[in-house]
């Protein structure tokens, strides 16, 4: 048996979520994780098939895997999406889709597999301050330009009561921020319960911990969510997927909503917590995207003022209806994308003068390197301060004085513990 494993993620919150599970279920199964490639007999990809990028950098990391003389095994959303090329690729010793990924160890000649619910693990312990707590699996939604739902089948969720049960030991082992994940959360539903109702009755624990929640879909955005905007332990930050700002497009793209709908919505949630913290995906360059449909998406990201932007140049996915559409060119992408960063970073800065400097800000501490903390506030702006004697994982108020631009086209605040 391969005792040492060493695990590469790639994609969404919801993979480095599964990829902490496969690890605790490999430790269990007799396993050691490995820190470093070298370090392991077994190299696992666990790989998203989110833009072609993403497929290239799975392969590279097996290709480069392979050459140093490692097992190798795919798992994740390309290898489910693309089984039959990696079980053919000489670079893949063993594909495993998405529905076997924690039959790992049972592949690995494990003699004693823990047995872990493939749909929704559990984890007791993450390798960071904040927890995650999988609540739904799969998408129906079928954008246009989306592999997704060929990869993760279809919608499904998970129990309220395994829910509450996983916070409440989240809770009770320290942790102070609990993500709810998954790939559709917005379509949560289980008994008729739905993810507002869910959130509620998880803010209702007791406990010194946030809630945050991953990525939600316009359409599908429950107003009763505002409601808890301001509660001690809902984090006031939504991560409300875009995509584009041009109704011509949204329809090719097979997403069901409109710019004014969207802005709408931002507008509901200002209305009740000006400074809620407002995050989004946006494709540039979608097949066809005119100069002029490019500018609603410029005007309606200026408009609804998100705190951060992740850009994605389009790219053809097999499979998908759009791939049939004539591509934009790769210049005109490279433009769009680099014009529409300058855009959102600066409307992020000039919401923060205005919404977050010199307002006090409870912020969990993440990490602390030579005396300086950082960690995240509750409307998701990364924030960097004197740590002056606190801990990590402990909540503080921090006072932000000023705003930088990072590298990674975040705006990153810097300020001191409040007195
Ligand atoms: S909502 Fe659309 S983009 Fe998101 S996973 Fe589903 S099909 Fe893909």
């Amino acid at each position: 048996m391969k005792k040492s494993v060493y695990i590469a993620t790639l994609g969404c919150k919801l993979n480095q979520f599964e990829s902490e599970a496969l690890a605790e279920s490999l430790r269990g199964s007799g396993f050691d994780i490995a820190r470093k490639i070298d370090d392991a007999d077994t190299v696992v990809v666990n790989t998203c098939t989110v833009t072609n990028q993403a497929d290239a950098r799975s392969r590279g990391i097996l290709r480069k895997a392979k050459r140093l003389g490692k097992f190798t095994v795919a798992t994740g959303c390309y290898a489910t999406a693309d089984y039959d090329a990696l079980a053919h690729s000489d670079f893949a010793d063993l594909v495993l889709g998405n529905t076997n990924k924690f039959r790992l160890a049972e592949f690995l000649g494990s003699h004693t597999p823990v047995t872990v619910d493939g749909d929704f693990p559990q984890i007791t312990s993450f390798e960071r301050t904040r927890a995650y707590i999988k609540i739904q699996d799969g998408c129906e939604k079928f954008c246009s330009y989306c592999r997704i739902p060929y990869a993760r089948g279809k919608s499904r969720s998970l129990a309220p009561e395994r829910i509450l049960s996983a916070a409440r030991s989240l809770a009770a082992n320290g942790y102070k921020e609990i993500v709810l994940t998954g790939v559709n959360i917005s379509d949560y539903r289980y008994d008729g319960i739905r993810l507002a109702r869910l959130t509620g009755d998880l803010l209702e624990l007791d406990g010194d911990f946030r809630i945050r929640l991953s990525s939600l879909q316009p359409d599908e955005f429950e107003p009763e969510l505002i409601d808890y905007l301001g509660h001690p332990r809902f984090t006031d930050h939504f991560h409300i997927s875009l995509q584009s700002g041009s109704a011509g497009v949204l329809t090719r793209m097979n997403r069901h909503y409109t710019p004014e709908y969207f802005l709408g919505l931002t507008d509901r949630i200002r209305a009740k917590k000006p400074d809620c913290g407002l995050t989004t995906d946006i494709i540039v360059g979608f097949p066809g995207e005119t100069d002029i449909e490019f500018e609603e998406t410029v005007s309606l990201a200026r408009r609804a003022v998100f705190t951060r932007a992740h850009l994605f140049p389009y790219s053809h996915r097999k499979g998908t209806r759009s791939a049939r559409l004539k591509d934009v060119h790769g210049n005109v992408k490279s433009e769009r994308e680099a014009r529409l960063r300058e855009i959102y970073l600066d409307t992020a800065k000039d919401f923060i003068g205005r919404e977050v400097i010199g307002k006090p800000q409870r912020v969990l501490i993440e990490n602390i390197e030579n005396g300086t903390a950082n960690g995240y506030t509750s409307n998701y702006l990364r924030i960097f301060f004197d740590a002056d004697g606190n801990s990590a994982n402990s909540f503080v108020n921090v006072v932000p004085d000023r705003v930088t631009a990072a590298k990674d086209w975040s705006a990153d605040l810097y300020g001191s513990i409040a007195d």
